[in-house]
């Protein structure tokens, strides 16, 4: 089912911009080879120019990417057509979107298919694109908030995924989640520049095909890239801590999670720790030292930030 066209005041659509839509349909889509009427139809109604920030509205049927907050952009109409044709979309089709960003992928997608899910890791970029998909008459999609590189297993499966944002890899979490003949659409690559692929998932297991070279900004999550950030904790720890191997298990645990810092034992009998890596890493650390190796007794863990240092490895001292 496409959207419900609630409103049609000139402030959604005026002709002006009507006009620069069809232009771009026929100037960028029509001439490079987009066949799919439906997947047309749907670039020639969705107003792109209510996704992009104020400023950018101008530009927004021109033929490149445009920022839309958060360091994120809105991909260029045509890798927006290619992707959405790639999906080969039915009108009852359930569609995965990961990387909602300002929400006009997710529209295109509404108008063909019959529901579509979003996942968003801005919580702010996902608000945004909920209350343009809401305004527009949308009702047929779910903007979720999360780490869209794990899919969204309670509604799988999918008939079609389509991931906006470049990968390192295919997420088995993502493949896992189609459908008998299902497709996924993904660029995979590093920071730089990627190649878009195209996963069908059919009885003799998964066909991959290579379409083109693409330009995305990075997936960030536990399938994605690292997010680059960095969290440095002091963490001190009582209880029966000390002479129990305590500081030579944090030392193992931490460099399996890639975590750099110190620990140490202090004169009052207490252990003293500085963790600092990927937030994931240095959390889930945390949490194994509220535990404690085997013959230790934990018995309170208190924990405040420091501003970043630039620790090198993992080191016991004292
Ligand atoms: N499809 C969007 C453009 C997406 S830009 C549109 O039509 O406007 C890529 C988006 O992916 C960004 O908003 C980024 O925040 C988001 N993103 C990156 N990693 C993510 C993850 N693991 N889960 C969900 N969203 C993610």
């Amino acid at each position: 089912m496409g959207a419900i066209r609630a409103v049609s005041s000139e402030e959604f659509d005026d002709s002006r911009f009507e006009q620069s839509r069809l232009r771009m349909v026929q100037e960028q889509l029509l001439t490079r080879g987009i066949a799919d009427e439906r997947v047309l139809a749907a670039m020639r109604r969705v107003p792109r120019h209510l996704f992009v920030d104020e400023m950018a509205r101008p530009a927004a049927y021109e033929d490149e990417p445009l920022p839309i907050g958060s360091g994120q952009t809105i991909s260029q109409p045509y890798m927006v057509a290619r992707m959405t044709e790639l999906l080969e979309l039915e009108s009852d089709s359930r569609v995965l979107e990961v990387g909602t960003g300002s929400g006009y992928q997710a529209a295109v997608l509404a108008e063909i298919a019959g529901e579509v899910w979003t996942v968003e890791r801005h919580g702010a970029l996902a608000e945004r694109a909920r209350r343009v998909l809401a305004r527009l008459g949308h009702r047929n999609v779910h903007v979720e908030t999360g780490d869209g590189s794990l899919g969204l297993p309670h509604h799988s499966p999918f008939d079609a995924i389509v991931v906006t944002a470049a990968s390192p890899g295919v997420p088995p979490s993502l493949t896992d989640q189609l459908a008998p003949g299902g497709r996924l659409v993904i660029p995979v690559g590093g920071q730089g520049t990627q190649r878009l692929r195209l996963i069908r998932r059919d009885p003799n297991g998964l066909q991959e095909t290579d379409v083109l070279g693409c330009r995305f900004v990075p997936l960030i999550g536990a399938h994605g890239h690292p997010s680059g950030e960095v969290r440095r904790l002091r963490v001190l720890v009582e209880g029966r801590v000390q002479g129990v191997w305590f500081r030579e298990s944090t030392r193992e645990e931490a460099e399996r999670r890639g975590v750099r810092g110190w620990v140490r034992n202090l004169a009052d009998g207490r252990v003293e720790a500085v963790f600092e890596g990927e937030p994931a890493g240095v959390d889930a650390l945390v949490r194994w030292v509220r535990r404690g190796p085997e013959r230790a007794l934990v018995t309170e863990v208190t924990v405040s930030s420091e501003a970043p240092q630039g620790e090198q490895g993992f080191r016991v001292t004292g």
